[in-house]
């Protein structure tokens, strides 16, 4: 059976975990020298596993070293050709964080009591080793899969992706009628599939008053007073206003959190004459954004007004998130079943907040489904992936590749 195989795999595995993460693969932005180390060693070590095709499709990118950002597409071929199936995960991790948390060294994995530890074990490393050991199993059975097979390793996933896949899905490799996973998300029980996100808008919002002496407050306009009562006020409305709810995403509902605060001025003894902070609003497709800037605006006409300093909100950086994934598409099926029959279990179908690899396969009107096995320690320290989940989400990935299960 093609999951006995996985399991044959399981030891070989575990060493691919170890010496991969023993090579940094930190974006240029973060501090590192991007991933060309890393893919080589991929690369090379996927060389005899018989796969039909080993691709790579770099980006340049002269801050990185090698002048490049790698991206490896390995590929079985399918009994039918015109469609594929791509498990992508991502090679680059974040940076270790404050290393005195760490008990051990991030970029010397240990196993221990059936963990591997180290900074990119479980994001992404995970998948992708299972991934890549899912094809394995297939080309060891001996099988030809329904359609293309394809595992993709890309760069720049914590950064941005322009590296990595946006420049991938700009080559066009991906198709209409392909099937996606990107298993770069997801809960320890391993039991929800996400397929919808909701829209990220960042808002700024900058309030004018007059600066003076604190001392004689009187001739001056409150910058930091008026912002403040902007935000206590604004807040109130936009959670009254825009509460729909939409039980597939947790949470349920649009979120609308204050976050960062700009510092107005160095000194105490000041009435500050500008303020600044922002907004990290999550929409459920239900909410627009042209909706609630109204109301931001409204409300910041009127506090305006009441204070006679000037608020003024504007949008910071948004994107209108991608049509959600059908629940009854080929991918969202096969996977459902394919994990009901390795861990038991029925997944449901879940929305997040928004973020990973799939939304620019979504913008493409693909289908892509989120899924992975994971405790969440990723981007900690002791940042862990378990041996079991592993293994048993290459069991799942290595199914997807037959409808009638081998
Ligand atoms: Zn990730």
């Amino acid at each position: 059976m093609l999951t006995d195989k996985v399991e044959s795999l399981r030891d070989e595995m575990v060493r691919a975990m170890v010496e991969m993460i023993k090579i940094e693969a930190i974006s240029p932005e973060a501090g590192g020298k991007g991933e060309v180390k890393r893919a080589e060693f991929l690369e090379k070590w996927i060389s005899d596993f018989g796969f039909d095709e080993i691709k790579r499709y770099d980006a340049e990118d002269p801050r990185a070293e090698g002048g490049v950002r790698p991206n490896i597409v390995a590929t079985i071929y399918g009994k039918n050709r015109e469609r594929s199936i791509w498990i992508i995960s991502h090679m680059d991790t974040v940076p270790v964080g404050d290393i005195s948390k760490w008990d051990t060294d991030p970029f010397d994995p240990v196993v221990k009591d059936g963990k591997i530890y180290g900074r990119g074990t479980e994001d992404n490393g995970q998948s992708l080793i299972a991934s890549m050991y899912a094809a394995k199993a297939i080309i060891e059975s001996g099988e030809r899969p329904d359609y293309n097979y394809s595992v993709v390793f890309v760069a720049d996933e914590e950064t941005g992706s322009k590296y990595g896949i946006q420049h991938l899905v700009k080559l066009g490799l991906f198709k209409k009628d392909d099937l996606v996973v990107v298993p770069d998300h997801g809960v320890p029980e391993g039991n929800e599939i996400e397929i919808a996100e909701k829209s990220i808008y960042w808002v700024k919002v900058t309030t004018y008053g007059k600066q003076t002496h604190s001392s004689i407050p009187h001739t001056g306009i409150n910058a930091l007073r008026a912002g403040a009562k902007y935000l206590v006020e604004v807040d109130k409305e936009l959670h009254e206003r825009f509460s729909d709810e939409n039980p597939i995403f947790g949470p349920p509902v649009s979120t609308f959190e204050p976050t960062r605060k700009e510092e107005n001025q160095p000194n105490i003894n000041a009435v500050p004459g500008e303020d600044v902070f922002y907004f990290d609003m999550r929409l459920i497709p239900e909410h627009n954004i042209d909706d609630v800037m109204e109301l931001m605006n409204s409300v910041a006409d009127r506090v305006s007004k009441e204070t006679g300093a000037k608020v003024v909100p504007e949008l910071f950086r948004g994107e209108q998130a991608p049509e959600p994934t059908p629940p009854d598409s080929e991918v969202v099926v096969r996977l459902k079943n394919a994990i009901e029959k390795v861990r038991g279990i029925k997944p449901k179908l879940v929305g997040i907040g928004g973020g990973t690899c799939a939304a620019y396969i979504r913008y493409e009107g693909i289908p892509a489904a989120v899924w992975s096995t994971i405790d969440e320690t990723m981007h900690q320290a002791n940042e862990y992936c378990k041996i079991d989940n592993l293994v048993n989400d290459a069991k799942v990935f290595a199914l997807l590749g037959f409808s009638r299960m081998p």
